[in-house]
């Protein structure tokens, strides 16, 4: 519905520097859900939220509103714009102070043309739960309250779109929290837009996060906004396996594509890692053909295929992108394959994870790499068995069957408490931490058969 291109904007103060507030912005922001804009002080965000809503204008690119660019607006379509599709909220509320509760929501809708009646205005404020406030002043509310007043004032206007600046920037922690869920529930049916600095909040709320710095989007949790797989119950997923010549993992590093919320983090580098130092130490011939030959003898369906770049100057290998071509090209040879992106980066599981720092041993890592983007169509084609549900949030991820086995072996500890990890459902709600944390909601039995790697680990363990 918000479709964003090559946005810039500048700043030319009367005194001072031109400043670039907006650089390139590319973003396309769909009908519903929670969306929070992120980032320090001066990052660009209000200035963003600003020309969304109508409130500032732009130099360059183009902002379209349900296909239509803002350009052509006339002042008269602005108004409307501003009038019926957007509800404003601010961090210091904007309040009449000398209008009652029923007064402030009730002007909201005049200023529209429309007559305000008691009946409308307490629909409003049952849905921001004031009802029992209406005839109270300003002055007589707490913050978390008057915010509600000033959410309920844009809703009234039915608008599609809620832009709010910082909404619980002058609001404790606790009543943040109570402001984020009402917003929370609002993004059901409509698009909320929330700027905050808040990383915590940010991630804790949004259904997406775009983070800003310098006038840029630097991340972006969830750019497709793919519908969500929600589900509470722990369910199994089954399905039938499928030999090794009918699928192959590919992966891409730095893909452009994004790590959207669908995303599990899988072992593939630690599975070829392990795999090529086995071979290769007992390998005194050809390590590629061995690598094949083992693969193949132990049935394995998948593997990671990882582009390289040799740097001449400096000798050293350097995962590169695949093209397009490239990925033509294996599908041309290997026709039969399935091929699916993964995304590299790492997660690191380490010292408060487990009983001990894990250094020594070779076998069970400290650190995943890659990530999946989950669908149906993966788990059915690898045989795949989900224990648990698919993420349905950005800090939600589906784990391997190895990492609960790492932390069957060595105990998951998270400061003084320690967790006893029996099955893999017992890992469901617990956290694995790195910068941010990510929720484990499912374990993904990828058929590793661990035994084949126990030598390794039995060597390493004294
Ligand atoms: P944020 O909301 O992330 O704190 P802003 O969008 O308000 O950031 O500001 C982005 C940049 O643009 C900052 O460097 C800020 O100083 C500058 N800026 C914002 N508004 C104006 C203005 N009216 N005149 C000049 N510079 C401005
Ligand atoms: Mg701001």
């Amino acid at each position: 519905m918000i479709q964003i291109t090559n946005l810039s904007k500048t700043y030319k103060p009367k005194k001072g520097q031109i400043v670039e507030a907006l650089k390139d912005i590319n973003l396309v922001v769909n009908k519903k859900g929670l969306v929070f804009l992120l980032g320090k002080s001066g990052s660009g965000k209000s200035t963003l939220l600003n020309i969304i809503g109508g409130l500032d204008g732009y130099d360059q690119g183009d902002v379209k509103i349900f296909g239509k660019s803002i350009k052509d607006f006339n002042e008269q379509a602005f108004d409307d714009y501003r009038n019926t599709f957007i509800g404003f909220i601010f961090q210091e509320y904007h309040l009449i102070e000398s209008y009652s509760v029923y007064k402030n929501i009730a002007l909201a809708l005049e200023l529209q043309g429309q007559k305000a009646t008691k009946e409308i205005v307490l629909e409003v404020l049952r849905q921001v739960e004031l009802e029992a406030e209406i005839e109270r002043m300003p002055y007589e509310l707490s913050g978390g309250q008057k915010q509600r007043v000033a959410i309920a004032r844009a809703l009234i206007k039915n608008p599609k779109i809620l832009l709010a600046d910082e909404p619980t920037g002058s609001l404790d922690s606790e009543t943040s929290k109570q402001i984020l869920e009402l917003l929370k529930k609002l993004s059901k049916d409509k698009l909320v837009l929330i700027v905050s600095h808040d990383r915590e909040f940010a991630y804790t709320y949004g259904d997406r996060v775009i983070e800003l710095a310098d006038g840029r989007i630097i991340k972006d949790s969830n750019p497709q906004n793919s519908p969500a797989l929600i589900s509470t119950e722990v369910k199994t997923i089954k399905k039938a396996r499928l030999p090794f010549s009918d699928a192959i993992t590919l992966a891409l590093t730095s893909l452009k594509i994004k790590p959207a919320r669908l995303i599990f983090t899988i072992l593939l580098s630690l599975f070829a890692f392990v795999l090529f130092g086995f071979v290769d130490t007992v390998a005194s011939y050809d390590t590629i053909a061995t690598i094949v030959k083992s693969t193949h003898e132990n049935g394995d369906t998948h593997m990671p295929i990882v582009k390289q770049m040799y740097d001449i100057r400096n000798e050293y290998y350097e995962n590169a992108c695949m093209s397009k071509d490239d990925i033509l090209g294996l599908k041309e040879r290997f026709p039969n394959r399935k091929y699916f992106p993964v995304i590299t980066g790492r997660v690191d599981i380490n010292g408060t994870m487990f009983k001990e720092p894990l250094g020594t041993n070779e076998y069970y890592s400290l650190s995943l790499s890659g990530y999946v983007e989950i669908t149906e169509e993966f788990i059915d084609t690898f045989g795949f068995e989900l224990i648990g549900d698919f993420p349905s949030n950005d800090n939600e991820v589906v784990i391997p069957y190895y990492i609960f086995e790492a932390f069957e072996s060595f105990e998951y500890r998270k400061g003084e408490f320690k967790y006893e990890i029996k099955e893999p459902k017992d890992l469901i709600g617990l956290k694995l931490t790195d910068d941010e944390d990510y929720i484990i909601v499912g374990i993904l039995d990828t058929n590793f058969d661990s035994e084949r790697f126990r030598p390794l680990n039995d060597i390493n363990a004294d």
